[in-house]
């Protein structure tokens, strides 16, 4: 079976997460998520996670050097040897070259980049109501996916908090620094034709099964 490598791509709040958890347990692949690598970081209080944390906290992109070394490394681990779900990364044109330079000198390449799409307000809407753990940070919303009990996630009792990044004014920024610096990959994938559309405003299940068939395409186009 030739290897998987994806990206997941889309604006903050359009599921990524939510698939690439799925996608991880379907395919039995890492999910390498930048922006976990980076809370992490922070959480430990590393070099990186002091130089990232005031990009984070404004909603703004940490400088692209730290990124891609961190995620060079991680791709350099033997779990990802076989195929991995990027997600968050790249973010820039920068960042999408170097990961093409790596890849190429190790003879690989990325299978496809799934865009799940979902408009602004859809956005505004799911992040200024999404509330995390702090111990495992396990996602709810306060209207679409309510905890059991007010404030307690439901998986580990510890106490649900709203992400410092999912205030409003820095929901807008980001935003902002999506359509302005990530946005102008779906044209860098495109003309590679790797990428593939989703409708991100359907159900988790639906997005879930819509991803999967794309998949199962490409897997086909790749036999033949
Ligand atoms: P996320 O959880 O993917 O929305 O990432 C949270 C924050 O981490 C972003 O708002 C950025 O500050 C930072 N971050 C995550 N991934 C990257 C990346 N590839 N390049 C630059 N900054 C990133």
């Amino acid at each position: 079976m030739p290897e998987l490598n994806l990206i997941l791509f889309g604006p903050p709040g359009a599921g990524k997460g939510t698939q690439a958890d799925r996608l991880r347990i379907d395919f039995r692949l890492p999910f390498i998520s930048t922006g976990d690598m980076l809370r992490a970081n922070v959480k430990d209080g590393t070099e990186l996670g002091k130089k990232a944390k005031e990009y984070m906290d404004q909603g703004e992109l940490v400088p692209d050097e730290l990124i891609v070394a961190m995620v060079a490394e991680r791709l350099g681990e033997p779990d990802a040897q076989d195929g991995f779900i990027l997600d968050g990364f790249p973010r820039t044109i920068d960042q999408a070259e170097a990961l093409d330079k790596q890849l190429s000198e190790l003879k690989r390449h990325i299978t496809a980049a799934v865009l799940i799409e979902v408009p602004d307000d859809e956005v505004i809407r799911r992040l200024s109501g999404r509330r995390v753990c702090v111990k495992a940070g396990h996602n709810y919303h306060v209207e679409f996916d309510p905890p059991k009990r007010d404030g307690v996630c439901d998986q580990d009792g510890s106490r649900l908090i709203q992400r410092d990044d999912d205030k409003p004014d820095v929901i807008r920024n980001r935003l902002e620094v999506y359509h302005n610096q990530t946005e102008p990959l779906v044209d860098y994938y495109d003309q590679k034709g790797l990428m593939r559309r989703i409708d991100g405003t359907r159900s988790p299940d639906e997005v879930h099964d819509h991803i999967r068939a794309v998949i199962a395409t490409l897997r086909l186009e790749d036999d033949v």
